[in-house]
């Protein structure tokens, strides 16, 4: 199994290199990464410039650019031959709900998916546990050896951030949502300049049985298998209605 491992976080966060670290007993890893904190990217290319690549000396692929740069070139140019899977994370921190919207670390595995490839994005909600994220991973990918999944989905994986031991289980799930996100940070820099920073997220709004949120609260591995299209199929009846007295000239 050959597989190329991304993130969002930069290449030398400790989610990616303890989960490298692990599943190189068993598969191929080639690591290319954002050589920086690239969170929040979401599915950015980078077109108005070129992607400056380092080959570091443990064979580590850093590169200066977004999540989805690393993966277009990773699956298309780097990696040769081409890897089966794409693997995104250990994220320090959830993807959960409307989190995979805005995620560098979702949109890794999302292009790896655009690339006809199987991919998975893990997150640990938290920042202690991710050698447990990485069992759980290395798991994951074993079962995909054995038996492949042929979804054509990407899968979203959120680890409780708890030893091993006191995992439950694994849970299929759907998104729950945040409530808004309304807080701006506003600093002044040393020449008194405002500056402003993105607040965190919003706190859960729907968190019931079934979502992504219920199963982590309850200490299960949440797996929501993610497609991209975003189509509201039951509003385009009513928009074509509200269209018909609306005057194109
Ligand atoms: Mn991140």
């Amino acid at each position: 199994m050959r597989i190329l491992l991304s993130n969002d976080d930069g290449i030398s966060a400790p989610g990616i290199q303890i989960l490298a670290e692990s599943i190189r007993q068993f598969a191929q890893v080639q690591i290319v990464a954002p050589d920086r904190n690239c969170s929040g990217s979401s599915n950015a290319l980078t077109l108005e410039m070129p992607v400056k690549i380092q080959r570091l000396g443990n064979g580590d692929i850093s590169v200066r650019g977004t999540p989805t740069d690393c993966v277009y070139l990773g699956v298309n140019s780097l990696m040769v031959p081409r890897p089966d899977i794409v693997v995104s994370g250990i994220n320090a921190g959830p993807n959960l709900g409307d989190d995979v919207i805005y995620s560098g670390t979702v949109a890794a595995a999302m292009e790896g998916r655009h690339l006809g490839l199987p991919a998975l994005a893990v997150s640990l909600n938290g920042e202690r546990h991710f050698d447990t994220a990485a069992i759980i991973t290395s798991q994951l990918l074993r079962g995909l050896q054995q038996e492949p999944l042929r979804t054509g989905r990407i899968l979203n994986v959120n680890v409780p951030d708890l030893p091993i031991e006191e995992i439950k289980g694994f849970k299929v799930t759907r998104c729950g949502r945040r409530h808004p996100a309304d807080r701006v940070i506003c600093q002044q820099d040393p020449r008194g300049n405002d500056l402003y920073w993105i607040g965190p997220p919003g706190d859960k709004d729907d968190f019931g049985e079934g979502t992504d949120f219920a199963a982590v609260e309850q200490g299960y591995v949440s797996i929501t298998p993610l497609q991209v299209d975003l189509t509201a199929y039951a509003a385009q009846d009513v928009i074509n209605q509200w269209l018909s007295q609306v005057k194109v000239t």
